[in-house]
């Protein structure tokens, strides 16, 4: 099966995961959201009470439990051994531990081939992460790379979480993206940076059709590129 993979990497708050999902909903592909993946390990390893410090522990979450990504209309959801933890993965004291799984280079490995596995299954995919364009899907057929002032990150954040009803501070949110683009810079495996051959686009002042609209038009161009 050919396969047309579209990835959209970033830091925090970027507006990838909008971006991503309503792209893939506009193109006919599927979304892949591989944070949701480190989070359901994250989850598992909480919930075994396993020392998120240690490597050798994290492996036996992956190896013990069962992990099931699924796509559902136009979302990815996420169960471990068969029950749905979609709802449970986003919570900021989870948030605050996905870096011990994120830093470990044996944890990415297998993340990375739980992803390229739910990639084979669909013909068309839209991913969004940190390495997507430079570890998962070096080959990928269009790559993105948003990026943001962190303030107006901070401020993205703060409106979603309050679209839920959570009330959230403006400076601890804009501490803690600050925290988590260091840890994600700073690793040696599959650190935040986009690849050489990305598309970068600072999302700060764009409303988020402003870059559906962009990206789609990229990929549009690709694909008639690569008929022609
Ligand atoms: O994108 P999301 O906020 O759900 O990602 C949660 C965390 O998972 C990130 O801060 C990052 O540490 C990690 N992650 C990663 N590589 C990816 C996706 C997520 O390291 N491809």
């Amino acid at each position: 099966m050919t396969q047309f993979v579209v990835t959209i990497d970033g830091p925090a708050g970027s507006g990838k995961s909008t971006v991503a999902r309503l792209l893939a909903e506009r193109i006919g592909a599927t979304f892949l959201d591989t944070g949701a993946m480190y989070r359901a390990v994250t989850w598992a390893a909480l919930q075994d009470g396993v020392n998120l410090a240690d490597e050798g522990q994290l492996a036996g979450v992956i190896d013990r439990h069962v992990f099931a990504f699924e796509a559902a209309q136009g979302d990815m959801r996420a169960f471990v051994d068969g029950r749905d933890i979609t709802g449970w993965i986003r919570a900021p004291e989870l948030t605050a531990n996905v870096r011990y799984i994120a830093s470990s280079p044996a944890m990415r490995a297998r993340l990375v081939e739980m992803q390229r596995r739910f990639a084979k299954r669909h013909r068309r995919v839209v991913t969004e992460g940190r390495d997507q364009g430079t570890v998962a899907f070096p080959d990928a057929a269009v790559k993105f790379y948003l990026v943001a002032d962190v303030a107006e990150r901070a401020r993205r954040r703060q409106a979603e979480l309050e679209a839920k009803g959570v009330r959230a501070d403006l400076k601890e949110l804009h501490d803690a993206i600050l925290s988590r683009d260091a840890s994600d810079e700073s690793r040696t495996v599959g650190p935040l940076r986009p690849a050489a051959d990305a598309i970068v686009i600072d999302t700060t002042t764009l409303s988020v059709e402003q870059v559906v609209e962009r990206v789609t038009e990229q990929v549009e161009a690709r694909c008639s590129n690569r008929d022609s």
